[in-house]
């Protein structure tokens, strides 16, 4: 199976409250010294002693902080580095996440120029007073408009990520976002819940303005109201937070969830490649600096034991609506998965959260809201 490339890209305009991802506030010089680290860090893959030979690779992923702070012509750079140190598919996926307030319509233009053939929004809320909550920069009008912008400029694959279980949002607020969503005719969303970090300005923010999360019930209904919206708007449910039109899943994520492998470029990503897991350096100018001295940017290196890697292999797989194919994953890991984890989970079987067909076990839309309880059996 043809490898991912997953591009990190830590640099935001502001910092959002309740953010936790890698990321720091933009710094134009960090970030041309950044970008060449970027191309150099690719480029060395062919001189890796891991790297045996020449690898497919059929999704690129350029992801955050804010992507779309880089210039056209720099993604451009990354992506003919990718295609130098990798036998890039030519129906390749190239995503870039975009912040809408960072778009227009030439900038998304030129993006497809530089290779870019998938965009994905951070939208999170179609409702302004709930943007302001969470500190974004954009606004709902934005957010439509960068959309409407993508289309113009030709990408027939958008995504959109919301945020649900906000600050003072109730069900029906949050079904606004949801039907706001549709009307824009993205071809795949992704759904989060937001979790407030315990040291995140907007634990503070909420304290301070007095704003409350609904409670637990809620969340659960603005989930299952939002899938039944979506179902019947033609999206069809694909992953716990991911829905798509017929042919626009994921190609990229769906490698994390169906044991594939992939090399992360950049400050903080990760590498899974035969079983084994590479964490680059976490800091942007650490990084920047360890590639500018000739170092390698990986700082940790964790070879998965086979139980490890079996584990990860149910886990992220149970994710998907279809769920796991035990026989498959077991006869890879050289194990009868059922007799080894069949006890812990036929509680959730007869609980109606787990469904058994042939070798296949997937989680129901029940399960979903389970989840974690049920994974937590792998790991
Ligand atoms: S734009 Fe995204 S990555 Fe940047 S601070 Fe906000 S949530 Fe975090």
């Amino acid at each position: 199976m043809p490898v991912g490339l997953y591009v990190h890209v830590p640099f935001c305009s502001a910092i959002c409250n309740y953010c936790n991802f890698n990321r720091g506030l933009f710094d134009a010089s960090l970030k041309t010294r950044y970008v060449r680290a970027l191309e150099e860090e690719i480029a060395r893959v062919s001189c890796q002693p891991s790297v045996a030979s020449r690898q497919s690779a059929d999704t690129v992923y350029f992801g955050g902080g804010t992507p779309s702070l880089l210039e056209p012509d720099e993604i451009a750079r990354v992506v003919r580095a990718c295609e130098g140190a990798f036998d890039v598919a030519a129906d390749r996926e190239v995503t870039l996440e975009a912040n809408p307030e960072t778009v227009n319509q030439a900038r998304l233009a030129a993006y497809r120029e530089a290779g870019v053939n998938r965009v994905s929004f951070g939208v999170q809320s179609f409702r302004d007073e709930e943007l302001r909550r969470l500190s974004r920069l954009h606004g709902a009008d934005r957010a439509r408009a960068a959309v409407r912008e993508a289309r113009d400029a030709g990408f027939d694959n958008v995504s959109i990520d919301l945020m649900m279980w906000l600050p003072q949002q109730r069900v029906t607020q949050w079904l606004e976002s949801v039907d706001a969503a549709i009307g824009v005719e993205p071809d795949h969303l992704s759904l989060y819940l937001l979790e407030v970090y315990p040291n995140a300005p907007l634990k503070d923010d909420m304290a301070r303005a007095r704003w409350s999360q609904a409670p637990e019930e809620d969340a659960v209904a603005m989930y299952l109201a939002a899938m039944e919206r979506l179902e019947a708007a033609g999206y069809e449910q694909y992953e716990i937070s991911n829905v798509a039109r017929p042919g626009r899943r994921s190609r990229h994520n769906l490698k994390y969830w169906t044991d594939g492998e992939w090399f992360g470029f950049g400050c903080g990503a990760h590498s899974t490649r035969s079983g084994v897991r590479y964490k680059n350096v976490s800091s942007t100018e650490e990084y920047a600096e360890r590639i500018g001295c000739g170092l390698s940017a990986t700082t940790d290196v964790h070879h998965l034991t086979p139980e490890e890697r079996l584990g990860d292999a149910l886990f992220t797989g149970l994710r998907l609506t279809e769920g796991i194919d035990l026989e498959a994953i077991g006869g890879r890991y050289g194990l009868d998965v059922w007799s080894r984890f069949g006890g812990d989970l036929a509680p959730f079987v007869d609980a109606g959260c787990l469904l058994r067909d042939g070798p296949r076990v997937r989680l129901t839309r029940q399960g979903m809201l389970v989840a974690n309880e049920v994974m937590a059996v792998f790991v």
